[in-house]
């Protein structure tokens, strides 16, 4: 049965607001349509929400739902940073657009780095990620995949994710079945766990539907099992 991903990485928004302007930001929308910020374009910190890893049941939380994280200030992350130095009872995982302006350097084991890729042409990014951020853990989303990437030096890489349009431009453009087989190829051929987001489903066909996560974040759902049990 094919899973969605919001119900394997929780969103936690820590920061809403963005100024890479991507056409399709269906946060953008959200933050307009409910009023949450006054300008999408002018990033807020919610330091209160980093409460929310006091929760004692383990998750995989995505902090970058709303946001990218190379529009974080420097004060943002290095608090954000402590939270999950404090938490290794959860994973956090990181996105950004924009790697080349990023200069990160952590030790932490629970912190995913990643950066998202829709095209050939963006695939720089993937080296720009490994060059100005050093961690312990990378991960690529190539969401939506507007094109063939081609070849993909993925080396390094823990985790990739496969993703095609959504909403309503999604009746005019969605991914090549051959090109999301192709990542899977590439990845698989490194051992990278690859997961194709429920929405590629009606392209690739349930049965064919690949929905790889890392250890890591397997051991943590595996966790929150036990909490469900008790
Ligand atoms: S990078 Fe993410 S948050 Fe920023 S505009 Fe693009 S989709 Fe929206």
């Amino acid at each position: 049965m094919t899973v969605c991903i919001k119900n394997q990485i929780r969103n936690m928004n820590l920061v809403i607001g963005c100024i890479v302007g991507c056409s399709y930001c269906y946060a953008r929308n959200n933050a307009r349509r409910f009023h949450i910020t006054d300008g999408f374009a002018s990033p807020v910190f919610f330091e209160d929400k980093l409460r929310l890893m006091d929760r004692k049941r383990p998750s995989n939380y995505l902090l970058t739902g709303m946001s990218d994280l190379a529009v974080w200030k420097k004060e943002w992350l290095e608090k954000t940073l402590e939270g999950v130095r404090n938490h290794p009872e959860h994973q956090f995982l990181f996105l950004s657009k924009m790697p080349e302006i990023l200069d990160i350097e952590t030790d932490l084991d629970n912190a995913w780095f990643g950066v998202t890729v829709t095209r050939r042409s963006e695939c720089g990014r993937i080296d720009a990620l490994r060059r100005n951020v050093k961690a312990k853990h990378y991960h690529v989303t190539f969401e939506p995949l507007f094109d063939d990437p081609g070849e993909v030096d993925l080396s390094g890489i823990d985790w990739i994710v496969i993703g095609t349009m959504t909403g309503a431009q999604s009746r005019k453009i969605h991914t090549d079945p051959s090109w999301a087989l192709s990542l899977t190829r590439q990845a698989s051929d490194l051992h990278i766990p690859v997961f194709w987001k429920e929405d590629l489903e009606p392209i690739m066909g349930e049965d064919a539907m690949v929905q790889q996560l890392p250890k890591e974040f397997i051991q943590v759902l595996e966790e929150q099992k036990k909490w469900k049990r008790k």
